[in-house]
């Protein structure tokens, strides 16, 4: 029997990665959300083992050299990774299954699980980036900078992937993300 689909959303950071997923949520209720491993801080409000799994430097080490994590990657200086087994789990159960992950981790994917569809998202503009990572008001000066840095590398990398969608509106590129995924049998 096939596993359900596995749906890769990437995209540089501030995109609206976390607010188009949500609505992806809403909308297909059947699908699960990954909960990924970090080494980063909390930001306030965040809880865990529901946003990320918040783990030590030798936690991470740990999931690494036990074979369990889907895929991993460095990024503005902290560790995040994908837990494997509960991919393979729910795509078993037939709930479809999306990763929210920066690009390098995207094309690990690529390589370990071929069937799986990756999604780029993209800004309406440069500037309209900048607007909403500086808007969202969660980042230092410094660590902005990095992840504005960090974006233009990332922007790059689009045609690297399945299809590149447009968050202009939260909704629209929802349905985009779903389009891309869902077939009648996933519906609900
Ligand atoms: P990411 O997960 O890619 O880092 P977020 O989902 O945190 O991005 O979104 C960054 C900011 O942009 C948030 O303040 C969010 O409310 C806002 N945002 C996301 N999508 C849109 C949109 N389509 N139009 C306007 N603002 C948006
Ligand atoms: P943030 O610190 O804003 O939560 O996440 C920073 C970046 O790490 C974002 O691009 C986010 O999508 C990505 N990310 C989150 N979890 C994972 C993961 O498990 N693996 C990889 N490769 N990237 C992740």
């Amino acid at each position: 029997m096939s596993k359900a689909p596995l749906l890769v959303v990437s995209g540089p950071s501030g995109v609206g990665k976390s607010t188009v997923v949500r609505e992806v949520l809403t909308l297909l209720p059947n699908a699960w959300l990954s909960v990924s491993a970090t080494t980063r801080a909390p930001r306030d409000g965040e809880v865990d083992a529901h946003d990320y799994f918040f783990v030590s430097d030798s936690q991470f080490d740990a999931l690494i050299e036990s074979g369990g994590l889907l895929e991993w990657a460095t990024y503005a200086g902290n560790r995040y990774g994908t837990p494997l087994a509960p991919v393979n789990e729910h795509r078993i159960n037939g709930q479809p299954v999306i990763l929210e992950i920066e690009v390098q981790g995207a094309r690990q994917v690529r390589l370990s699980a071929p069937d799986a569809i990756l999604a780029f998202i993209q800004p309406p503009s440069w500037e309209v980036l900048e607007e909403r990572l500086r808007g969202r008001g969660t980042e230092a000066p410094d660590s902005l900078d990095r992840r504005l840095e960090i974006a233009a590398s990332e922007m790059a990398a689009a045609a690297e992937f399945d299809a590149v969608v447009t968050n202009a509106t939260v909704r629209s590129c929802a349905e985009d993300l779903i389009a891309l995924v869902a077939g009648p049998e996933f519906s609900g």
